[in-house]
Formats: structure tokens, sequence, C-alpha cells
């Protein structure tokens, strides 16, 4: 049977995160994105308490020795239901609070038992802890194949080098005096491989030769840290690679670091969801002030543009989260979801640019002023149509999924 209502559970969940989002985001959204690399010290640890008591939002940590829960079964869709709550509180400050993030879902995807409870333990303490996933290059984003940073295996050590930008939590991560932190690296450790060489590896925060070489000023959700880090020698443990350090003959090891996405991507697209809702709403809003309603279950040929073009950008956006729902249904009942990942991804990154565009242009002018926060929201919805895989490579593995084509074969 097909049900699309979420259980009781997960709806507590929601109100929950709702309730955190309007009363602890929404009125510190403006000040955090005009205080660009200002840590929100009161927010990171109010929610850092409260997620871990509650189980819920980034702070809650699984690590390999726990238990299944019934609430486990659910666990992806959970987490893309209060991501959407987050971000729709704020995407900034969603994405600047502390938690396994993207580091973890890494571990989670390529690590062992062992390397999953010595890891993830981490985020169960008293005191916020990040993680990050360091890939891009200034030479490799899309094309993570071209990856120059290395790992040279040197006794009981892997030896790192090369430089990563736009590390989305690079600082908060890597720095000691942030966190107890770990950033996952990706370098090759051949080369001549290619893609089969690509491994990803855990560089604790504090680690000599891992350097944060500066932050990012940027577009949108500028109450996130965003890094360079520089690895010069830097020496970490051999079995902080995750995975197994045997490089395959064809680029299956790949698909493994890969496997990271099919858990982001989802992430991101609730993220975006969240920040489209909240701009349609204000619009509604702001509209029925001017003693406009969107009139609903009358012929289309009686609506005015405005309430057709706001039924569009509804439809858009339930049509998005629809396909971010089932890819972290599929997750958590253990089906490959590396199409419907990218579907939701590539659907809501663009959808959620065109519903803000649209919705600044709706209110005109108050639209555009910094009165209201949806000229912050349309930049700040930019970026999930940039970060973990663009939309076009989205597409790209969209199209190769369904034509049954390799990278190879279409690029
Ligand atoms: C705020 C922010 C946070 C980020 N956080 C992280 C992070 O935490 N970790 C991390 O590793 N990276 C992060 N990134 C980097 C991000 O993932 C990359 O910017 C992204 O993958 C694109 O790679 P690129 O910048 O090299 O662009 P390019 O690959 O050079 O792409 C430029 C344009 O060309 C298009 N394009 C490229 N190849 C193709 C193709 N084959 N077919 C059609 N079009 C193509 C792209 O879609 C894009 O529009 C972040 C970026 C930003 C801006």
């Amino acid at each position: 049977m097909i049900d699309f209502e979420l259980s009781p559970d997960i709806a507590a969940t929601r109100a929950q995160v709702h309730m955190l989002a309007e009363h602890a985001m929404r009125p510190i959204a403006r000040e955090y994105d005009e205080r660009e690399h200002e840590t929100p010290w009161d927010f990171i640890n109010m929610t850092w308490q409260i997620s871990k008591s509650a189980g819920i939002g980034p702070g809650a940590a699984k690590d390999g020795k726990a238990q299944k829960t019934p609430a486990d079964e659910e666990r992806s869709l959970r987490l893309v239901v209060a991501v959407e709550e987050l971000s729709w509180g704020d995407a900034g400050l969603y994405l600047s609070m502390p938690g396994p993030g993207l580091g973890g879902a890494a571990v989670m995807a390529v690590g062992t038992p062992e390397q999953k409870e010595r890891f993830l333990s981490r985020f169960k303490g008293d005191k916020p802890v990040w993680s990050a996933m360091a890939i891009t290059e200034a030479c490799a984003g899309s094309d993570s194949a071209a990856i120059q940073a290395t790992a040279v295996r040197d006794g009981d050590h892997w030896v790192l080098n090369g430089t990563k930008i736009f590390c989305t939590s690079g600082l908060m991560a890597g720095d000691p005096k942030m966190s107890n932190g770990f950033v996952v690296v990706w370098a090759t450790i051949d080369r001549s491989a290619g893609r089969a060489g690509i491994k990803s590896f855990i560089v604790d925060a504090g680690t000599p030769g891992m350097t944060i070489a500066k932050c990012e000023d940027k577009l949108g959700i500028r109450a996130s840290d965003t890094a360079t880090l520089i690895f010069e020698d830097c020496r970490i443990p051999l079995d902080n690679i995750l995975g197994s350090p045997e490089v395959p003959k064809t680029s299956e090891g790949f698909k493994g670091v890969m496997a990271t996405f099919d858990a982001t991507r989802p992430i991101v697209a609730a993220s975006a969801i969240g920040i489209g809702r909240a701009a349609l709403e204000l619009v509604r809003e702001e509209l029925k002030k001017q003693g406009i309603e969107i009139r609903y279950g009358i012929s289309p040929r009686k609506l005015a543009a405005i309430e057709r073009d706001f039924m569009d950008m509804e439809a858009q956006l339930e049509a998005a989260r629809l396909l971010t729902w089932r890819a972290a249904w599929m997750m958590d009942h253990g089906l490959k979801n590396n199409l419907e990942a990218s579907m939701a991804k590539a659907k809501a990154g663009l959808v959620v640019t065109q519903v803000t565009q649209k919705a600044v242009e709706m209110l005109g002018p108050l639209g555009y002023s910094r009165e209201l926060l949806l000229e912050k929201w349309m930049r700040d919805a930019k970026i999930n149509d940039i970060f973990e895989g663009t939309q076009q490579i989205n597409m790209l593995i969209i199209a190769r999924r369904i034509l049954g084509y390799s990278s190879k074969e279409l690029s």
C-alpha cells in the first residue's frame, strides 16, 4: 500500500523542530546574515543540547554500536523532514549547526563498524562537535576524478598533501579551538588508477599539517563557514582510511565513496524545499494583506495570473518534496537510491531558485528590500543548485542511470 502520511512519530518531530525554527532561528536569521564569520554560539549550544536529548536534528548521532530501534527504520525520512523545518527557519544557521553532517554521512556510508564507533561516538558528548567533507579542489569540482590531493603510505601512517577549497564547516570541524571534530578528505592513493584510486580519509581537528587558510565571503548561507584547507605532509593513522586501501581494477571502489551522496543529496533537497516553503508562505501572507487570496478549486480560466503562478510554485515544491521523501524512504528500506537521490536534488535545487526569484518578483520592491527575509532566501537558495553535485551533474547522473550509460559513455 502507498502511504503518503507521515507517521505520528515523525509528525511530532516535525512539530518540535518547527518550534525551534520559528523561535530560535528566524529571530536571529538577519543578524547572522549580516555578521558573516561570527559564530552563533548561543544558538549552537542551545540546539546541541536540544537535538541530543530529543534525538532529532544534526546533533542526534548514531554510532556503529547503537542498537537499531524502530525509530531508526525511518531515520532518513525523519532527517529530511527535520531539515526542511530547520531550513524554513534559516538555511545558513541550519548549516552552521554541529553534528555528524556530511563527514558523518561518509563514515556511515563507507566506514567499518569499528570506524563508525570510533569516529561517531564523539558526537554524543556535551560539547558541540562538527564534521566536514573536503572533496573540491581548484581543478576538481564536478569532475571529482581530477582530484590532485595525494595520500601516500609511510609505515603506520598515511601522509596527505593537497589543497581543498569550499569546505562547509571546515573551520568548525578542523580547528581544535572550535571542536573535537574531523574532516573527511578525498585523496588519491594511485593517480594512474583514476577514479579507482580515490579514497576518503579522516583527519582529526588540529592534526599537524592541516591548516585552515581562509573562510569565504559568500552570497548566501552566510552564517555557515566555508573554508580552504591546506594539507602539507599531514600524517594520519593508517586505519583512518574509510573502507579498503585496495585499488580495484575497475572504478567500483569509487562507487563506495560516491555512496555518501546517496545519503546527502536528499538532505540538500530537503533544505532547498524548506527555503522555498518559507518564501511561498511569506508571499501568501503579503498578498493576503493586499486583499489577494489564492482561490483553490475554481476553474483555471477564472484564476488571476498571480494565483496560477502561486499554484504552480506550490506544485513544483510538492513534487520536489515527494521525490525527496521517496529517496529517503528507499534509503531507510535498504534500497539503492542513487537515481532517486539525484532526481530529488536536481529538482529541489532548480525549484527553490525559481520559487524564491519569482517570490521576490511577486512582491516587487518589498521583495527586494531587506525589510523582509525574502531577498535573503533568494540568496540562500542558490547553493542548493551547486553543492553536492550541481544541477547539470545530477541531470547527467539521472540520464546515465535511465539510459544505461557509463560515465565514460555520457559525460
Ligand atoms: C558555499 C559552498 C559550500 C560548499 N561546500 C562544499 C563542501 O562541504 N565540500 C566540498 O567538497 N565541496 C563543497 N563545495 C563545492 C561544490 O561542491 C562545487 O563548487 C561544485 O561541486 C561544483 O564544482 P566546481 O566549483 O568545480 O564547478 P565546475 O565543475 O567547474 O562547474 C562549473 C559549471 O559547469 C557545469 N558543468 C561541469 N561539468 C559539466 C558537465 N560534464 N556537463 C554539464 N555541465 C557541467 C556545472 O554544472 C557548473 O554549472 C561548496 C561550494 C560552495 C559554493
